[in-house]
């Protein structure tokens, strides 16, 4: 199976989408990589989710990339004696640590952090923003609060704090044993909520230890100013637009948008961006025009994915929603003016950089020759993303003998992986490039292929090789040509 487009589609699952006949169904319409969003999820519900995904990769016979994306230290108010209150525009009322109900008087807010960060003038907002409260006066233990947008304030909304950076670690309790399971079930990405600097970020690291990526989600302005160092440290980013129009004024939001997804396809790092893309599609069979140019944004913007959140998750057409995503995806990279927006934010090779340098290279060899798809062998996966970075004008095919590697670089712009076994020498390597090219339905026979890959075989990150080979369907070394 191939798709017919570089960007990915990254689908959040949920009850909406918990039958194996609905997650194959979301596959076979574009999806490439699922979400599990343990904001909702127990560890139980994870396993299961992974074990279903992972049956139906190999009855698909396709890497399938799985993202456990951790709830992060989100911030909730207690609850109230009559479940909710109305507050009326400019009244006043203290939010204190008193787990006890509230009321129109005082309303709990159990995070003693909040209370060593607030500040008279500062903001909080309610309820993804629906509320604005400001801040009057603030202890250790209370803070004085003038309702300035005033509305419904129920059970446990959530809280945002944008102007403030708080001391509250990264992972919580919930985060580090639902990290624990994901790792244990084998998902590919962990994706973090709330990262407010680059030790955040570390700290997570540290306790991945390789078995995933690290995807830093970014939706605080705190992270905003710290990008190139979180960007350094992670391994992907997430423009995480719910909360991040939450937290900034939503007319910043488009250009921190095109700012993040520049930086990170710099860095040669996958970049995602997500929330309401086709909001309106929870609801409608179709989306609006506005929603279909916002994904069309996106894609011609270089983004390595593109995000279904509710869309798929608990939306009454979550099929209909990935493969209206794909139908975009796949004019928007048809379009006549997609190669030149493209091209115009290709990053030079870096300095110094073997990989960066072969795949430069091994871009202008394929577009000059007209090359049907050029195919990196990459063990650690590093190799096939900086054949991504260089966003190509033919497809590329990334090699690998390890699985985790090619379900890893199923979030990663253009590549499609393709598992297979060490090569044992120089020949065989070339062959079985060509071979796959041909078989995979990349190539015909006797268009030209080229190949990539670090000699001598087997060192990660040491690709230092460019071959100009012919495809086939011959055995080995009848087809492969110099
Ligand atoms: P969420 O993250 O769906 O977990 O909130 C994405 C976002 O904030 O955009
Ligand atoms: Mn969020």
């Amino acid at each position: 199976m191939r798709r017919k487009r570089n960007v990915k589609i990254l689908a959040t699952l949920g009850p909406a989408s918990n039958t194996p006949e609905t997650v194959r169904a979301l596959f076979r319409a574009g999806a490439d990589v699922f979400r599990i969003n343990m904001s909702h999820t127990d560890a139980d519900g994870l396993a299961a989710r992974v074990a279903m995904i992972r049956a139906i990769e190999a009855e698909m016979g396709r890497p399938i990339g799985i993202l456990a994306d951790l709830q992060g230290p989100k911030l909730r108010v207690g609850v109230l004696e009559d479940g909710a209150v109305v507050l009326e525009k400019d009244t006043a009322f203290t939010f204190d640590l008193d787990p006890a109900p509230g009321n129109r008087g005082r309303v709990p807010l159990p995070h003693k952090e909040i209370f060593q960060i607030l500040k008279p003038g500062m903001m909080l907002l309610v309820d993804d923003g629906k509320l604005r409260l400001e801040v009057e006066s603030a202890s250790a233990e209370a803070a004085r609060v003038r309702v300035r947008v005033g509305g419904k304030l129920s059970n446990r909304k959530g809280v945002n704090v944008p102007d403030g950076v708080l001391p509250i670690p990264a992972l919580t309790m919930k985060d580090r044993a639902d990290l624990d399971a994901a790792l244990n079930a084998g998902v590919d990405w962990i994706a973090l909520s709330f990262v407010q600097r680059p030790e955040d970020v570390a700290e997570a690291r540290k306790m991945i230890a390789g078995r995933a990526g690290v995807l830093a989600k970014i939706e605080k302005p705190a992270a905003l100013t710290l990008l190139p160092e979180i960007l350094e440290i992670a391994d992907a980013l997430m423009v995480a637009r719910g909360d991040l129009g939450v937290e900034l004024p939503l007319e910043q939001v488009p250009g921190r948008q095109k700012q993040i997804v520049r930086m990170a396809r710099k860095a040669g790092k996958p970049v995602v961006v997500a929330t309401q893309m086709l909001e309106s599609m929870i609801t409608n069979p179709v989306p609006t025009r506005a929603e279909a140019s916002d994904v069309a944004t996106a894609v011609f913007e270089g983004a390595d994915a593109i995000m279904l959140s509710a869309e798929s998750a608990s939306g009454q057409y979550p099929v209909e929603a990935v493969t209206m995503m794909d139908r975009i995806a796949v004019e928007v990279e048809h379009d006549p003016h997609y190669r030149s927006i493209i091209d115009a934010q290709r990053a030079e090779p870096e300095e110094n950089s073997a990989p960066d340098a072969i795949m430069a290279a091994a871009r202008q060899v394929a577009e000059t020759l007209d090359a049907a798809v050029i195919v990196s062998w990459t063990s650690s996966g590093s190799t096939g993303l900086r054949a991504a970075r260089e966003r190509p004008g033919v497809p590329i095919i990334a090699l690998s003998p390890v699985t985790r590697t090619a379900r890893r670089l199923a979030l990663a712009w253009g590549l499609h992986c393709v598992v297979t076994e060490d090569a044992h020498d120089l020949d065989d390597l070339v062959d079985r490039a060509c071979r796959l090219a041909f078989a995979e339905g990349f190539a015909q026979s006797g268009q030209r292929v080229v190949v990539t890959a670090g000699v001598p075989l087997g060192t990660p990150g040491a690709t230092n090789m460019l071959r100009i080979a012919m495809a086939g369907t011959a055995g080995r070394g009848t087809f492969a040509t110099d």
